[in-house]
């Protein structure tokens, strides 16, 4: 059976993460104690995370012409994910989040770069691979026009629009009537239903599937219904709501029914939280099916 195609639309970062025992403060120095570099992006680790699975994948996006962006082109490529339609942008860098650990504390910055460069101008470069889609992924880490172009193009072609609405934006009236799905996590879920009118928000609830860490997932289609998660030993969770969103896209786009792709992902993110990295830990459809069995 021919594959289904699944065009993410969405960021490619590399994540730089340094390890220190003290997060410095402003104008001190202070020693790290490792450091690593990491593929990363929510389009990015979307678009592996349902290659991994078996998808035909796409990815829309773009990189600087740098040292990150060739070796993130050469990461997706890895994954069998067609690259054609990653733009390489010069005089700008590649999407970087720099991010120090300190035992349980974090601090980050994101220099969207280039992602902030796929605009709505280079999308139409590549409306008609948007329009032979059976699934388009969509998060919000690039300009909100462009999003809102791709889920109209991809909504008008008959393809299935999931939004995962992550870092969380409001989102225009069009947007949401133009998606099938938004995944937002619990904290997400507040926001969105924060931003909508009394009347809105029962609408738009029944598209909403929210993450709900190792809990699962509730949907809303007839009142609010739980899907349970998987319970594992987690290593890491980086990524756990990106490994879910690659694998509902393939689990819809291979037929399976709402409760049944949410079950699916729930047990595709399971497993990838007991591994370490965002997308270290992505499985199989193989290991998902072991798991689900
Ligand atoms: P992240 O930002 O870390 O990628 P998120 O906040 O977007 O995650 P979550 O709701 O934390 O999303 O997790 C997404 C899905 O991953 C959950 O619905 C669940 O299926 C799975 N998951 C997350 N954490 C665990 C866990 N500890 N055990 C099992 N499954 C988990």
């Amino acid at each position: 059976m021919k594959k289904k195609k699944i065009t993410v639309i969405g960021s490619i970062n590399m994540d730089l993460v340094t390890k220190v025992s003290r997060i410095p403060m402003v104008g001190e120095t202070v020693m790290g104690e490792s450091f690593y570099t990491t593929p990363g992006g929510k389009g990015a680790n979307q678009a592996v995370a349902a290659a991994r699975l078996g998808a035909d994948v796409s990815m829309i996006g773009g990189v600087g012409d740098d040292v990150f962006g060739r070796e993130l082109i050469a990461n997706l490529k890895s994954h069998s994910i067609d690259v054609t339609k990653v733009g390489i942008f010069p005089g700008i860098s590649t999407g970087i989040a720099s991010i120090t650990l300190s035992g349980g504390d974090n601090s980050i910055i994101v220099t969207p770069g280039a992602n902030h460069l796929v605009t709505t101008d280079y999308l139409l470069k590549h409306k008609e691979a948007i329009a032979a889609s059976d699934c388009v992924i969509l998060q919000l880490e690039i300009p909100m026009e462009t999003v809102m172009m791709a889920a109209s193009i991809a909504k008008n072609h008959g393809a299935r629009v999931i939004l995962n609405p992550a870092p969380f934006h409001q989102l225009p009236e069009q947007l949401l009537n133009d998606v099938d799905y938004l995944t937002p996590n619990e904290h997400e879920q507040k926001q969105l239903l924060l931003s909508l009118t009394e009347r809105r928000k029962e609408d738009i609830a029944k598209k909403c599937i929210v993450t709900k860490g190792s809990r699962g997932v509730a949907i809303y289609k007839d009142g609010e219904e739980e899907i349970p998660g998987y319970r594992v030993e987690a290593a890491d969770t980086t990524g756990a709501g990106d490994t879910f969103n690659g694998a509902l896209a393939f689990a819809l786009s291979e037929g399976f029914g709402l409760k049944e792709a949410c079950r699916f992902a729930n047990a595709a993110a399971a497993l990838s939280v007991t591994k370490l990295g965002a997308q270290g830990g992505m499985p199989t459809r193989g290991e998902v099916e072991d798991l689900m069995e």
